[in-house]
């Protein structure tokens, strides 16, 4: 769970909602033990412009990212990322 995310019920309802449906793109079968650990394996982020949780990958991918430098602005969802400036 995304420590700024774990305030908001209704987001923690929409990220249940999205790692359902991201399972069953996996085909993984949904119970309660596989949506647990789908909750830990996926990441999620809050859009900074729509306000909207989006997919942000897989947890592992993220650790080999540690060590770029993360801006908060750069947290945007597909549909807010700007085209070519
Ligand atoms: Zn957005």
């Amino acid at each position: 769970m995304h420590p700024s995310l774990s305030a908001h019920r209704h987001t923690y309802d929409r990220i249940l909602d999205m790692t359902k449906k991201r399972m069953g793109m996996d085909k993984i079968e949904v119970t309660p033990e596989s949506l647990e650990a789908g909750l830990k394996s996926y990441s999620y982020y809050e859009c900074v412009q729509c306000k909207q949780p989006f997919f942000g990958g897989m947890k592992v991918c993220e650790a080999e990212e540690e060590e770029r430098e993360f801006k908060k602005e750069d947290l945007v969802c597909p549909g807010c990322i700007p085209l070519n400036p």
